[in-house]
């Protein structure tokens, strides 16, 4: 074996040991390409960076000292936003960071993980990802919003109503409480109710926010520029009352905004018991919505989602959602899909049926939430969510949806997407290469992971 031969299998050994836990195979080809010699001099490609964030995603982030300069004041900092957020319910005795950009455009929520191998830390102002002792590349915060620092009309900072987050949007929780928990019929996968602490209940009985307290941060989010599409969402309270507290906060955005319809806006809610009140949604303003029906196997659906499947039959909720995509038009009606808690086959047959209507069924990767009934499970292999994702952006690409779509900056189908792109671009350059080496190529196209 020669020298540098001794030296890549030694860093490899040594970062697979580091790593230690998580997706075997992930951490496997990560360790491979940490390992190449001359590490600190590399610049990684797209797919080394993307592989960098997916590994990060399962292990966390251990922070220095230097990592905390800035954080609250300069930069962002993580006020326990419950979605695509893992990071959540940690307490936090001073300001964290809620997340990085890394290279290639690529952005990840933060996990702090004090044994995770990963570390962020400054060198002479500059912060940067190490894995062990190895500094793999500079990565950055987000700015601190202005709007963090400012109070709504009626005296609450407006960082309590409104949140940053996915690189431009506002998120408005209206509680973090759903009935079925009472009724004792949670979704299976929903940890949301030990959340309840962090929202309290400041307007008519169930809201955490009033509707002109919304309109104005979303009026102060867009104004800075830093938000170009909104969310309010939450759970499903007792006799669907949500549903007039999103006609109520439409209509509170079109008056403060002064347009009829609220750009990049989106209602979150379980679709409402009769039929035309997907086009009074419509008329309050809203641009799409999401019923997330989160199952499309008929036989697993009551099992896993029996709360919605008490409140209306999996035909009704897809039928509302199909009426949705009729008055909101094509690609603004979405349901999530759990990519993880059913079969291949049923997951990316939900795909195609919504998508077939112009509707997205977007693949949120099941992960085991706190408080949930399947805590402490486990999602399946990062080459399963790998392969079904190039298999959903198929779909969407026969059928003309755009994966840049409302909620999907940072996540993990918006990154393959445009990584695709970069490499389909590339490709009609250099028609004669071989491209089936290409990592990019591998992971965004044939939806695989290298081998090691
Ligand atoms: S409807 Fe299901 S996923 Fe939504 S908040 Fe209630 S239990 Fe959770």
């Amino acid at each position: 074996m020669g020298l540098v031969s001794l030296l890549q299998k030694n860093i490899e050994s040594k970062v697979k040991a580091a790593i230690g836990t998580g997706d075997s195979r992930l951490m496997s080809v990560v360790g491979k390409i940490a390992s190449h010699p001359g590490i600190a001099e590399r610049v990684y490609g797209e797919g080394e960076v993307f592989l960098f964030k997916s590994a990060l995603f399962m292990t966390g982030v251990r922070l220095d000292e230097s990592a905390f300069d800035g954080v609250g004041t300069r930069f962002k900092e993580d006020l326990g936003q419950r979605h695509y957020d893992p990071d959540a319910r940690r307490s936090r005795t001073r300001p964290v960071p809620h997340g990085i950009l890394m290279p290639h455009g690529l952005f990840l929520p933060l996990t702090i993980e004090d044994r995770s191998p990963f570390l962020l830390k400054r060198d002479a102002g500059q912060l940067y990802l190490y894995l062990d002792e190895l500094r793999l590349f500079p990565v950055d915060y987000e700015p601190r919003p202005g709007w963090y620092s400012r109070d709504t009309s009626t005296g609450i900072p407006m960082r309590h109503v409104g949140v940053h987050r996915l690189r431009r949007q506002v998120l408005f929780e209206f509680n973090a409480y759903c009935k079925f928990f009472s009724d004792k019929t949670p979704c299976l996968f929903c940890g949301i109710i030990s959340d309840r602490p962090l929202l309290p209940r400041r307007y008519k009985d169930h809201f955490s926010a009033s509707p002109l307290e919304i309109a104005e941060v979303v009026e102060a989010a867009y104004g800075e520029g830093l938000a170009t599409e909104m969310q309010v969402t939450g759970g499903v309270l007792p006799g669907q009352v949500e549903l007039d507290y999103f006609l109520e906060v439409g209509r509170a955005m079109q008056e403060r905004l002064g347009t009829k319809t609220i750009r990049g806006s989106q209602a979150v809610l379980a679709p409402p018991p009769k039929i035309e009140d997907i086009d009074a949604l419509k008329e309050a303003g809203w641009e799409g919505v999401a019923f997330n029906a989160e199952i499309f196997d008929a036989k697993l659906w009551p099992g896993m989602v029996p709360g919605k499947a008490g409140l209306m039959t999996q035909e009704k909720w897809l039928a509302s959602l199909e009426h949705a995509a009729r008055v909101f038009g094509k690609g603004n009606a979405a349901s999530v899909l759990v990519a993880g808690l059913e079969p291949m086959k049923s997951h990316l047959a939900g795909v195609e049926w919504m998508a077939e209507r112009g509707i997205f069924g977007v693949p949120i990767p099941f992960s085991p939430a706190a408080s949930s009934a399947l805590e402490g499970f486990q999602t399946p292999t990062a080459a399963w969510h790998l392969s079904a994702t190039a298999k959903v952006l198929d779909i969407w690409e026969r059928h003309g949806l755009d994966a840049d779509r409302h909620s999907s900056a940072g996540l993990h189908y918006a990154d393959l997407a445009r990584m695709r792109a970069h490499v389909q671009h590339d490709r009609r350059e250099q028609p004669d290469r071989d491209w089936g080496n290409d990592l990019r190529w591998q992971l965004s196209v044939e939806g695989k992971l290298p081998e090691t």
